[in-house]
């Protein structure tokens, strides 16, 4: 039989993850099965119970899940820990579970690598405060910006990264409307808010056309902050499929101990979100 695994979420119908681990799996010849499966807050703690009591080796945890699930696991790595959020969890040999966050090292990789931007001395915008906001903010100061500004919805959760964070790098936080009116030389965009439909709620001054835009969210076409973005005149504003793929070859990495290749992977969900926005129009 082969082995289990899953990406949990609300709402999740959206999620790539299947489709890219099945290509990872059949890339590295590994047998195993994964399914994206809708969990709502309230049956969080029975789901996980009733996966890994059914034979489940793994799960790739995503909104709303990622904080609450820190209290559901017996363990977390460093930087699961750090973050005070997990986006994978491993059924170990000992029948512990592990809990890891690979968000950030998937966004740090997309953007120096994939994209080639460099973060050293630049000033960074982060939209958002929630577990995907949480995940990135070590590995984004740990390339040395100037400073981040955290701004979200609720201002409360933004000063509480900087209150978690700052001895790691120069952080400051608010509101939407207490972001500074002046050009960021990175935006990215870790809200929820394109499920919504909504653009954001920041001074428009944040982005020219230097700016760089990046936004944590994907689908078959632009998405509301990207199309914002756009309209300010940013010349290079890009969805998350890069970081997806990457945080998910280190989950596979993790569960499978074997490191899928990322490019190809890359090239063909691009190509596929570009034939669905083709065949919607
Ligand atoms: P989360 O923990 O539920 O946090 C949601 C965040 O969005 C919070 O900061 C929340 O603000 C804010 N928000 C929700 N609705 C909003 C609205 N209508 N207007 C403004 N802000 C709003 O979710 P998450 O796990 O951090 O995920 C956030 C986004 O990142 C999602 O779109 C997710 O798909 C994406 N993501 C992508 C990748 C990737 O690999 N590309 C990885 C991780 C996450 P409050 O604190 O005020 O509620």
């Amino acid at each position: 039989m082969n082995d289990r695994y899953a990406v949990i979420g609300q709402p999740i119908s959206h999620s790539r993850s299947p489709w890219i681990h099945a290509r990872f799996a059949r890339q590295t010849q590994q047998d195993i099965q994964f399914d994206a499966i809708e969990v709502v807050p309230a049956r969080l703690t029975e789901y996980l119970r009733h996966f890994f009591a059914d034979g489940g080796k793994g799960l790739s945890v995503t909104l709303p899940h990622k904080q609450a699930v820190t209290q559901l696991v017996q363990e977390l790595t460093p930087r699961a820990a750090q973050a005070g959020a997990i986006n994978t969890i491993l059924l170990r040999q000992d029948g512990a579970l592990l809990g890891d966050n690979t968000d950030g090292a998937g966004l740090v990789r997309d953007l120096t690598q994939n994209l080639g931007i460099s973060i050293v001395g630049r000033r960074l915008l982060l939209l958002g405060a929630g577990g995907a906001a949480r995940g990135v903010l070590l590995p984004l100061l740990g390339l040395a910006p100037q400073e981040i500004f955290i701004a979200n919805r609720s201002p409360q959760r933004a000063h509480e990264l900087v209150e978690r964070f700052s001895k790691f790098g120069k952080l400051r936080a608010g509101g939407f409307e207490d972001v500074p009116a002046r050009r960021f030389d990175l935006v990215i965009n870790a809200t929820a808010a394109n499920l919504a439909g909504e653009k954001p709620t920041i001074p428009v001054q944040t982005v020219g056309t230097q700016t760089f835009c990046y936004d944590l969210a994907y689908a078959n076409r632009d998405t509301p902050f990207l199309s914002w973005a756009q309209e300010r005149g940013c010349a290079r504003a890009v969805m998350g499929l890069g970081m997806l793929v990457e945080q998910a070859a280190e989950q596979f990495q993790l569960w499978r101990e074997v490191r899928p290749d990322t490019s190809s992977v890359l090239v063909a969900l691009r190509a596929q979100i570009s034939s669905a926005a083709a065949a919607t129009e």
